[in-house]
């Protein structure tokens, strides 16, 4: 059985200005797959990332998700700009989680959670509420409910940011080295927590540097350097015996 394409990325480039930053991009994630990302800082992972959820503007090439163009309506060859309301339809369905957890400082725990299916989708409070409580459970953090980012760990806080993704029912999540900024003993309660969400069949692309999450969890590893793809393909593969010099030194830094 071959599952569905769900993320499609076809000769994808970006420039600010002159810089030229993704050269090119071909990739494409299954339905359920979860596809890790890695290379060196400055090698466009990001942008990427920020591309399919429509925070930057592709320059060329096209993205799609769920055979749905991203960012633009294509009529007779050409393409136009959607508008605000379509732009936030489409990115509803990508949740994503950043290495900062930028969660809003005055609220609690809960209240950070329902704040968009309230304010966006138009939940009522009460459905919402449930429906955050199961989450902060389903991280571990059912007891914190009441709690301000401030009372929590930086791990406890990632974990309410997953938490925050997955209350708009999304069917892609980005993860963006979302352990990046964590003492590192508080990495593994959120690359746990990961791992549950790729288990329930969540499609996910990871940006990571946790080789051991990418050869444990990942379906596909991708190795990006200077904005463009070097090497992807099975992850235990990669790892053991990458193909290109430029993966090896690379690997060779992290491992
Ligand atoms: P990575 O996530 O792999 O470290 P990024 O995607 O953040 O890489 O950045 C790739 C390149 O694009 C870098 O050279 C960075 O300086 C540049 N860049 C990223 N965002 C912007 C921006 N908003 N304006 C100008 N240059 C940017
Ligand atoms: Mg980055």
């Amino acid at each position: 059985m071959t599952k569905e394409t769900l993320v499609r990325i076809d000769g994808v480039h970006k420039y600010f200005g002159e810089h030229h930053v993704l050269r090119g991009i071909d990739m494409t994630v299954r339905q359920g797959e979860v596809s890790v990302l890695i290379g060196p800082s400055g090698s466009g992972k990001s942008t990427l990332l920020r591309c399919i959820n429509m925070l930057e503007t592709i320059s060329a090439g096209r993205i799609h998700v769920r055979e749905e163009l991203i960012g633009y309506r294509e009529t007779r060859g050409r393409l136009h700009d959607l508008t605000i309301k379509e732009i936030a339809a489409q990115r509803r369905e990508i949740g994503m989680v950043f290495q900062r957890f930028n969660l809003f400082p005055h609220r609690t725990a809960l209240q950070n959670i329902i704040e968009a299916p309230t304010q966006v989708k138009r939940q009522s409070k009460v459905k919402a509420r449930s429906r955050a409580m199961e989450l902060l459970d389903r991280v571990g953090l059912g007891n914190h409910a009441n709690h301000y980012p401030a009372q929590l760990s930086g791990g406890q806080q990632q974990r309410v940011a997953i938490a925050r993704a997955l209350a708009m029912e999304p069917e892609l999540m980005l993860f963006d080295e979302p352990t990046s900024a964590l003492d590192p003993e508080l990495v593994g309660e959120v690359l746990s927590v990961m791992k549950d969400l790729a288990k329930s069949g969540m499609t996910m692309i990871v940006v990571t540097h946790e080789i051991g999450f990418a050869r444990e969890v990942g379906d596909t590893l991708t190795f990006m350097d200077g904005g463009v793809v070097v090497e992807s393909g099975n992850p235990r593969d990669i790892i053991a015996n990458p193909q290109q010099a430029r993966t090896q030194e690379f690997l060779s830094k992290v491992l």
